[in-house]
């Protein structure tokens, strides 16, 4: 059915038409009723068919199954970006799921202690990856425009007014974000390893435990991880 036609259905259609599954009468737009593969509107309410899709889909899942996994092969990239956009907009549900995931795998027999053996077995043999990923470090930490001051944290200090720049940890939150002046952490709003600098303008103060809490996030990513 061209877009045109849909447009005409939409919009001449507004005849009431008794479902003939549930028998409660409705506009017969596509507002409340779907389309047959051939674009005509079904005599069966969305409502109804969504139920009826779902009881055939619990007595018989296999073919709709194949249908998905069929459509999957062939959109892979479509795929992608609608987990990646789900994943946006389910920020929550999806590190749930990560979660759940991550339980499931190391809940098999001796998967704990695989994954601890063969981390040490690969930096045992691989020392060069971690010597290299601690060089590296250094390197953009020293070559990361700027540095920032004594005097810039003092600057900063009384521009935030003692209080954690982050604030969203509960611990922090609870005492209103005001910190302990001996236990100020340092924290780059966007880290060295993503291509932030050490100067004054990428550094504020943070509490213990949003720093920890940030570890290498972006502060997007941060608020959305944590909120
Ligand atoms: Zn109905
Ligand atoms: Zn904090």
């Amino acid at each position: 059915m061209s877009p045109a036609q849909q447009a005409a259905v939409k919009t001449e259609a507004t005849s009431y038409i008794a479902c003939r599954s549930c028998g409660v009468s409705k506009p017969h737009t596509d507002q409340f009723f779907g389309y047959t593969p051939a674009g005509n509107l079904r005599l069966r309410c969305k409502q109804c068919a969504s139920l009826r899709g779902a009881a055939r889909y619990a007595a018989n899942p296999e073919p709709a199954k194949r249908r998905a996994k069929a459509w999957r092969e062939n959109n892979r990239e479509r795929e992608c970006e609608l987990k990646a956009a789900w994943r946006r907009n389910n920020p929550e549900k999806a590190r749930a799921s990560l979660r759940r995931r991550r339980a499931r795998y190391m809940a098999k027999p001796g998967m704990v202690e695989r994954a601890r053996i063969s981390a040490a077995d690969y930096q045992r043999k691989h020392p060069e990856v971690k010597r290299a990923s601690e060089a590296r470090r250094r390197a953009q930490k020293a070559g990361a425009g700027g540095t920032y001051s004594l005097a810039d944290m003092e600057r900063m200090w009384r521009q935030q007014e003692g209080r954690c720049w982050w604030r969203v940890t509960p611990k922090c939150q609870e005492r209103n974000g005001i910190m302990d002046r001996t236990r100020i952490h340092v924290d780059h709003r966007i880290p060295i390893s993503r291509g932030g600098g050490n100067g004054p303008d990428n550094i504020v103060l943070s509490c213990a435990q949003c720093n920890m809490a940030k570890s290498a996030k972006y502060p997007e990513e941060f608020a959305a991880r944590l909120l």
